[in-house]
């Protein structure tokens, strides 16, 4: 039924549909695809009485905002007023958000309609959704399999046709890899384009609200709305001006990028060779249309992994020190036997045992004597990619490598294996270390018939090229198919 937005937009006025028929719908299919555990809450009666007030002032001949009745939903770590927000962590079972998410509110003052809370992993510590309070999602395609992590309910919600569009987090992977598992778009904008505020901080210099749907327009609207500038979060880039690429004045048809691979990512031995195959054949492609592809080596990826998790879990550390029972949150049952007891009985009570690791983890790489062997170490690695991306840019346009090693594995595969969990982080935390733009692109299907396609990024803020190269790949890739 939902093309896109615009075609949305466009039946909505011709008096075609309505909003209300948009989210009967989209209710209907969430009742029919409860199995895939991809919600949390669905706000199914307030979503009605929205769309019918959205119906009306529509037809009262209103002028209608920019994401006017579009259905929505939010990973469950992103605050919408007067709505539960968890985490996917008893912890924080039952709380309530008292203010919105900035990114919330900008869809609100264009009219979306909020549908409901997605699943994900606890903490959005995770690649397969299975770290979550509320038991893993699957993926629609194969209910055996994953569908990525840690944003993996909100990728299923797009997926499996329960909303139009959907927000999730991404710290190292997040909204890409779930996209590229579920075989739909998934964009993680510049660090600091989208404001933090109201989204509950993993790991504060990585996170970023991302954005997961099934077209490049519909993803760049969203971003429009939501990526700009806001008080409430001093760490903000956003300084931009947009990004249509559906316009003419940003419409580089005949542009010729140049466009920067790594030698290491495309002979690395986890990368399924069937993807690594596709890869070149996009590549090739691109250089038969005029595009220029250059190969650069990559000694740091190695370090890459480990740097990104000795970060984040010190970040971590450090973020979730908030949650000890005492204002909100989950409150011991037990006897205590005087405060730090009660603490220690809320937290090990309330965390998962993967939120827990990396809070251990995380004290142990800033704690005296290992500080400089493992913090500092991370740190002086991420200035070195970050150095790295500044080499590429300044005669590149575009980076492309795999979003992920291989195509959506089996429930349970990995969880007894954290290095190996760990690792199919290996092609997306790049991005987050170095703070650029990074987008996953539904292009091919394997022979397991899972899909998966390309990540491509840009430099820091330069969410147009990157959508507009977005743009070229998907449409080739249609002509192919
Ligand atoms: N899989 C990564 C992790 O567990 C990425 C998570 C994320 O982006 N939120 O840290």
């Amino acid at each position: 039924m939902f093309k896109d937005i615009a075609s949305y937009h466009h039946d909505l006025l011709k008096g075609q549909t309505s909003c209300d028929d948009a989210v009967t719908y989209f209710l209907n299919r969430i009742n029919q695809q409860q199995h895939l555990n991809a919600f949390v809450e669905v706000y199914s009666e307030e979503a009605l009485l929205r769309a019918k007030a959205l119906d009306q002032k529509r037809i009262a001949g209103n002028q209608i905002g920019k994401l006017h009745g579009v259905v929505i939903a939010i990973k469950d770590v992103i605050c919408y007023e007067g709505h539960k927000v968890t985490a996917a962590s008893l912890i924080l079972k039952d709380f309530e958000s008292i203010y919105n998410a900035s990114a919330v509110q900008f869809l609100l003052d264009e009219e979306a309609i909020i549908i409901g809370s997605c699943n994900c992993d606890e903490f959005a510590m995770g690649s397969s959704n299975e770290n979550s309070v509320y038991g893993p999602t699957l993926n629609a395609l194969d209910n055996t399999k994953v569908p990525g992590g840690s944003s993996g309910g909100s990728a299923v919600a797009v997926q499996a046709d329960l909303c139009m569009v959907s927000l999730g987090s991404d710290t190292g992977g997040s909204v890409r890899q779930p996209a590229d598992f579920c075989g739909i778009i998934g964009l993680k904008p510049t660090y600091g384009k989208i404001s933090r505020h109201g989204l509950i901080a993993y790991a504060s210099s990585f996170d970023q609200i991302g954005i997961f749907g099934k077209h490049i327009n519909d993803v760049a609207l969203v971003l429009e709305v939501i990526g700009k500038q806001d008080e409430f979060d001093s760490t903000m880039n956003a300084d931009s001006t947009f990004i249509k690429v559906d316009q003419p004045e940003n419409s580089e048809e005949n542009k010729k990028y140049k466009i920067a691979v790594f030698n290491e990512v495309m002979h690395h031995q986890s990368l399924d060779k069937e993807i690594a195959a596709s890869i070149n054949i996009t590549l090739n492609q691109l250089k038969s249309g005029g595009h220029e592809i250059v190969s650069f080596d990559f000694d740091l990826l190695e370090y890459i992994v480990p740097t990104y998790y000795v970060l984040t879990a010190a970040e971590a550390s450090s973020n979730l020190s908030r949650y000890d029972g005492i204002r909100y949150g989950h409150r011991t049952h037990k006897e205590v036997t005087d405060l730090n007891d009660f603490y220690t009985k809320n937290r090990t009570e309330g965390f998962g045992k993967e939120v827990k690791k990396r809070i251990m983890l995380g004290n142990f790489v800033l704690s005296s004597g290992y500080y400089d062997a493992y913090y500092q170490k991370a740190q002086q690695v991420r200035k070195l990619l970050q150095d790295k991306t500044i080499e590429i840019f300044k005669t590149c346009d575009a980076i492309i490598m795999p979003t992920s090693p291989t195509t959506a594995f089996n429930i349970g595969e990995k969880k007894k294996d954290p290095i190996a969990m760990y690792l199919a982080d290996i092609f997306t935390v790049f991005a987050n270390l170095t703070g650029i733009p990074s987008i996953a692109l539904p292009i091919y299907k394997h022979s397991n018939e899972m899909p998966f396609g390309i990540q491509l990024l840009t430099n820091q803020k330069d969410e147009l090229a990157l959508l507009q190269l977005s743009n070229i790949l998907i449409s080739s890739s249609n002509k192919v198919s």
